[in-house]
């Protein structure tokens, strides 16, 4: 396209690309990978994966991580949106070494990394584009391109703008000319250069080879307003912020033979792409695509809200993308996540599914690994944000609570692993309240007759002072005397000799003392509880 014609339809000062490729040079990095969300307001779990990857491939590799803004649909713009996606990359310990750290501000030599403030960028591409003859504008209305998908539905053909479809595809530069000189709208479009029914295998680091057919369909790389696809967009931007290796989600895999001849009509040399299968999960037996609209555990916000501590999310959530994983954690139980060397070639690629059983064990292991005065802190900041009143409990209780969360937990080789999820705690502890605790009869392993019978034995025994190990001495000592055996094989062998056995007598106890059928270890309750309390919940029984 001729000089004059180029600058009529896209502007004069548009810089050449040599001009940002002087600005934007080679990185010395060998790895660098970029996370690159719209902001929608919804922070998908897959796009926490699809953070989650390139920052620890990129980390562990000395290389850079960037967070790209992509902000050019203008109308799914949301306010506070950027600030989420910022905060969430933040809760999870993503800490890109480029881009925005705020709306408003952002760090690195590469950017702007907002999409909306690059249209210099994408501008000079668009008029190399022109000058080569591998984009021109389009001048078709929305309704003459709605009737082009009529007829190519009616026709049961492909619907897109490509063949004959193509209108503008070879307008004569006098009938651009002639559009511009009345004022007629466009937009731009890239000519492609593939054909359909020819095929090639297109290189994807997690998947290999994948077949697929050349793009023949003149996609739009510039709108009306101004803006770029995010085709376009990205193949300059991932080409001038140096990005070597895209890591996105699986959706996109199929414009793959498009991005490549963007990178090749441009001369640049793609970057390496890996994509992510996304997350399903089980409905009715069939595996599905997680919903946005119907599955809650869609958005990360859900995680939080219940309550997993965000180590252990983001442990899951690499373990989800990349199974090997699980071998490393186990081989190296202390060893930090960073540790771990993340190979793309063993991401996941038929995609996982969401095991929420897998999710609380790993919760529960990094719980276990909290001291109380540690798990006491985090309590208390999810509190604040998501059960007010649990918030003010844990304020006015500070000191017992703690004594209630170090039970097998501080100073014990086996930690307690029954608490997976922040917001069931507080119902775990809720015996140790007045208020809130109950018993059921139901639960006495003997009649309550006997029940009676063993209390009246065992009350005037109790010794608030005693030591874990008398007091379970006077326990068995007091249920022999009453008729207990000691264990259910001396029962077993004269079973008309015993009321029942010793284990029976410690659940008559452990009702009486915390509502429940099973607790942690009881000495430990009753000591929190103190000698009047005890002795209290002790003689309701009777
Ligand atoms: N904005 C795109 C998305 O959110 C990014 C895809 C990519 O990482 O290139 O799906």
């Amino acid at each position: 396209m001729k000089k004059e014609l180029v600058e009529r339809l896209i502007g004069k000062d548009v810089k050449d690309l040599s001009f940002w490729e002087e600005k934007f040079p080679q990185r010395s990095a060998g790895i660098v990978t970029r996370v690159a969300p719209s902001p929608t307001g919804f922070m998908h779990i897959g796009n926490m994966i699809a953070a989650v990857i390139p920052e620890r491939f990129a980390h562990k590799n000395n290389g850079v991580f960037m967070l790209r803004i992509e902000d050019t649909d203008t109308k799914r713009k949301v306010d506070g949106a950027v600030d989420l996606v910022i905060s969430s990359l933040n809760d999870f310990g993503i800490v890109p070494d480029e881009g925005p750290v705020s709306e408003t501000k952002e760090v690195g030599n590469y950017g702007p990394y907002f999409q909306s403030q690059r249209t210099d960028i994408y501008k000079s591409g668009i008029k190399y584009l022109l000058e080569n003859d591998l984009g021109y504008p389009c001048f078709c209305t929305e309704e003459e391109l709605d009737q082009a998908r009529k007829e190519q539905t009616a026709l049961k053909m492909r619907p897109g703008y490509y063949g004959k479809w193509a209108k503008y595809r070879n307008a004569p530069e006098e009938l651009i000319e002639k559009l511009l000189d009345e004022g007629k709208p466009y937009i731009f479009r890239f000519r492609a250069g593939g054909e359909w029914d020819k095929k090639r295998y297109f290189d994807d680091v997690t998947k290999g080879k994948v077949l697929m057919p050349e793009n023949d369909i003149d996609i739009v790389i510039m709108k009306s307003d101004g803006l770029p696809t995010y085709h376009f967009a990205h193949a300059i931007d991932d080409h001038f912020m140096r990005t070597t290796h895209v890591i996105r989600g699986d959706e996109w895999l199929a414009s793959l033979p498009l991005h490549i001849q963007l990178f090749e009509a441009f001369g640049w040399t793609p970057p390496k792409y890996a994509h992510i299968a996304p997350i399903q999960k089980l409905d009715d037996g069939n595996r599905r695509k997680l919903s946005k609209r119907k599955d809650p555990e869609a958005n990360i916000s859900y995680y939080f809200e219940q309550g997993y501590p965000v180590e252990a999310i983001k442990e899951y959530l690499i373990n989800l993308a990349n199974s090997n994983f699980e071998d490393f954690k186990k081989a190296n139980p202390v060893n930090p996540i960073e540790n771990f060397d993340f190979k793309l070639e063993n991401l996941n690629n038929s995609g996982a599914l969401l095991d929420f059983k897998k999710l609380d064990n790993i919760s529960k292991e990094f719980i276990a690994t909290l001291s109380s005065s540690e798990l006491y802190d985090r309590l208390l900041i999810w509190a604040e944000q998501y059960d007010e009143k649990l918030a003010k409990k844990l304020k006015e209780n500070k000191d017992y609570i703690k004594s209630i969360l170090a039970i097998e937990r501080d100073g014990v080789e086996k930690v307690r692993k029954d608490f997976y999820i922040l917001s069931k705690i507080n119902e775990e502890i809720s015996f140790f309240f007045n208020d809130e605790f109950s018993f059921d009869k139901k639960d006495f392993p003997v009649s309550e007759e006997f029940v009676k019978e063993i209390l009246n034995a065992y009350i005037p025994t109790y010794n608030h002072s005693a030591n874990k190990e008398e007091w379970f001495e006077n326990v068995k000592e007091t249920a022999a005397k009453s008729g207990y055996a000691k264990n259910a094989k001396e029962k077993d062998k004269d079973p008309e000799a015993y009321k029942g056995t010793v284990s029976d007598v410690a659940t008559i106890l452990r009702v009486l003392i915390t509502g429940r059928t099973q607790s942690p270890d009881l000495y430990a309750i009753m000591q929190i509880l103190g000698k009047d309390e005890t002795l209290k919940r002790l003689k309701a029984g009777l």
